[in-house]
């Protein structure tokens, strides 16, 4: 990039060499060409000092015109720079008295919910040293994370100082400012200085208090490097770095396809409940069909709406793709040339708009988390790991055991089955396409969870692995190793838990159960291996932290997508037409779990390296086996089948006079249970249109 500095005075666009550093006369903008912009400076401005941004920033809507948070929430600000007059006890410190901190399950456990002073009284304090001058504009407050009591703050001051010794406190004309706090312990309130206030610490000093309890609170700090504009750090890549709301997801997506139009494709899965279109990116070199032998790859995010990083990280990486996929970046031409992508966003749309409405700060901790009905969507998928346990403590003929492709159950087929619209889109979609490969993105954690999410006897957590185990161990460690922000040896834990000490890995159920989580729905119902991510402490990050989320996860979230190569792949076909068999079982030796072929017979098993024994089985055929070596490197064995049909089927065939001979009764039940479920949906969602067109015409 060009050492040339641009600056902006009194709108008058200027070019100088860089680093040109005084002070300056006027309200301006210094703009570095290039990856770097600079920031504002107001007429008093004394000791201006540059801050450097990337330059896609310019378009940003918070560029300039708001300050970012300090970063409690994050762990920007680190505990260090937290002090208080007193506290409680250890578990109520300084350091817990930050915004949407969550606290243990146990009261008194050394992770509380907020920093609570020791004293009832008016000198109390929390302090935060910003460790650099410091536009101060804003402080946000919310009560104390707790099940068990309610402790939050009504009303308070703020003082400034530059050496805590001498305090300035907050004034609107004559009289020091009493701002409004929190009229709960969970909403977060915003108070917007009267005058933006620049020094190092900052205090915030409780007035009064919810009166059967104690000063408890949680905070953010809302400022600005220096007196300098908003702080954007973290990337080279030229992407959309903000926050996206429908349409403007919608959009992005939109120019991603006309920017690519050969190797993308926007398809929608269904609708949510208040009928938002689920869309997905389809990224592939043949976009709109199944590949023989390619397999197929998803990223699911929102989910849980306010849980929004996911998101904007897909938005991110469809974009990345098409950009480097165009400068002929090779590992991104083999990864779109060989892998069938499919990015989805937002499955959860209706509760991503409620907590975007508030906003990155204010949406507290779970507004926006559940679908427009009120329905958690990981806890609403078909709870398969019962049945399968079920079965397996109740059959004795242990031969007529499956441990793959299980059916959805009666009941949750049917109308009335609290199954939310979301959901069941997806589950029709994990049927529609062959995925191989998955991870589901969350937020609010630093940790990468695999299944099973659900324990056996209802334990409240109980480790509980899949025959996958070691796979599974493997796929979550190469997404937490990568990521820059788990992988720091220094970091401090979230909330509660401390994941470093597993390595940022964890079986899911072995954290807290989920029956009916998506990871465990698809390892029992499909092919697809699938773990979550949880991508960061703060739900809903700051939209000037993105370019660095992106930064920490992008080598993750690539690498990740290159797992669904490894193991060993093939095609199973018949010996004498050479047509592909759907629906062949292939079994490995030593794993109680089968996976079955595609619609032509091509299948993909993902596997550690080693040696195995595979064994073809498919209705009407002489079952085949054969050794397959996988090795370290990142592409697939290939491991074909040719198998024999048994003369009885073709009996059966002569018999049928070429029609089709039913499959195995798994199979079927599979299939038709998955037909209802389609059906039901189709009357819901009528049903709902009807609805919503009715209430849009009482309101006209
Ligand atoms: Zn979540």
């Amino acid at each position: 990039m060009s050492d040339i500095l641009v600056v902006i005075l009194n709108s008058q666009l200027q070019r100088t060499s860089f680093p040109v550093v005084q002070p300056l006369p006027n309200w301006g903008l210094w703009l570095c060409e290039g990856t770097t912009i600079g920031c504002y400076a107001d007429e008093k401005a004394h000791n201006v000092s540059f801050s450097l941004f990337p330059s896609s920033t310019l378009n940003h809507p918070f560029a300039f015109s708001e300050c970012p948070p300090l970063g409690l929430e994050s762990l920007k600000v680190k505990d260090s720079q937290i002090q208080a007059s007193s506290y409680k006890r250890m578990g109520l410190g300084p350091h817990r008295g930050r915004l949407n901190i969550q606290s243990g399950v146990e009261d008194g456990d050394i992770y509380d919910g907020a920093w609570c002073a020791e004293y009832k009284d008016q000198n109390q304090w929390l302090q935060i040293d910003a460790k650099k001058l410091t536009r101060f504009t804003a402080v946000i407050l919310q009560g104390r994370g707790s099940i068990w009591s309610l402790d939050y703050v009504e009303t308070f001051k703020v003082q400034v100082s530059n050496d805590t010794i001498k305090w300035k406190p907050c004034m609107n004309a004559t009289e020091e400012v009493v701002f409004e706090g929190n009229k709960d312990s969970e909403t977060p309130v915003l108070a917007i200085l009267p005058e933006p206030a620049v020094a190092q610490y900052i205090r915030i000093n409780p007035q009064t208090w919810f009166k059967n309890g104690t000063i408890c609170l949680r905070a953010e700090i809302m400022g600005c490097d220096n007196i300098c504009g908003l702080y954007i750090e973290g990337t080279k890549d030229k992407l959309d770095f903000r926050h996206h709301n429908y349409k403007e997801m919608r959009k992005l997506m939109k120019s991603v396809n006309e920017m690519c139009p050969d190797i993308t494709r926007i398809y929608s899965i269904g609708k949510s409940y208040m009928g938002l279109k689920l869309y997905v990116m389809e990224i592939s070199d043949n976009p709109g069909k199944h590949e023989l032998g390619e397999p197929e790859f998803r990223y699911v995010a929102g989910m849980h709406g306010n849980e929004v990083l996911g998101r904007e990280l897909l938005l991110n990486l469809m974009e990345y793709i098409c950009q480097e996929y165009k400068r002929g970046n090779q590992r991104i031409v083999h990864l779109v040339e060989e892998t069938r992508i499919h990015l989805l966003p937002s499955m959860n749309p209706d509760g991503y708009e409620m907590a975007y409405k508030k906003g990155s700060e204010l949406a507290g901790w779970s507004l926006g988390r559940f679908s427009y009905e009120g329905i958690d969507m990981n806890h609403n998928f078909a709870d398969l790991n019962t049945i399968m346990w079920d079965a397996i403590e109740l059959e004795t003929d242990k031969s007529k055991l499956i441990n793959h492709y299980f059916p959805i159950p009666e009941h949750y087929t049917s109308e009335e089955a609290m199954v939310a619209s979301e959901t069941r889109a997806v589950i029709s979609w994990m049927q529609t396409i062959p995925f191989v490969l998955s991870a589901n993105l969350h937020g609010g954690e630093l940790v990468v969870t695999y299944p099973f999410d659900m324990t056996k006897d209802w334990a409240p957590k109980e480790h509980t692995p899949t025959p996958d185990e070691s796979f599974f161990r493997w796929l979550a460690t190469v997404y937490a190793s990568t990521n820059h922000v788990m992988s720091d040896p220094d970091r401090r834990p979230c909330h509660n838990e401390d994941f470093l000490r597993y390595n940022n890995i964890i079986n899911g159920a072995n954290w807290h159960t989920v029956p009916g989580s998506m990871n465990d729905f698809s390892y029992l119902h499909t092919n697809c291996f699938e773990v979550t991510v949880e991508l960061s402490c703060d739900k809903f990050p700051h939209a000037s932290e993105l370019p660095i989320e992106w930064e920490s996860n992008k080598e993750s979230l690539l690498v990740y997508m290159e797992q669904v190569h490894r193991g060993i792949k093939g095609v199973v076909k018949d010996r004498d037409t050479e047509a592909g068999i759907a629906d062949a079982i292939i079994k490995v030796d030593d794993i109680d779990h089968h996976i079955r072929s595609a619609f032509d017979g091509d299948f993909w098993r993902l596997l550690n390296p080693g040696d195995y024994d595979v064994t073809v089985t498919a209705e009407g055929y002489f079952p085949a086996t054969q050794s397959c070596r996988v090795e370290y490197e990142h592409y697939p064995t290939i491991c074909d089948f040719h198998l024999t049909k048994t003369p009885k089927q073709r009996l059966r065939e002569i018999l049928a006079k070429g029609g089709k001979i039913p499959k195995d009764l798994q199979l079927r039940l599979r299939q038709l249970r998955i037909r209802k479920l389609r059906a039901s949906t189709k009357l819901i969602n009528r049903r709902r249109a009807s609805q919503q067109r009715r209430a849009r015409g009482a309101h006209n």
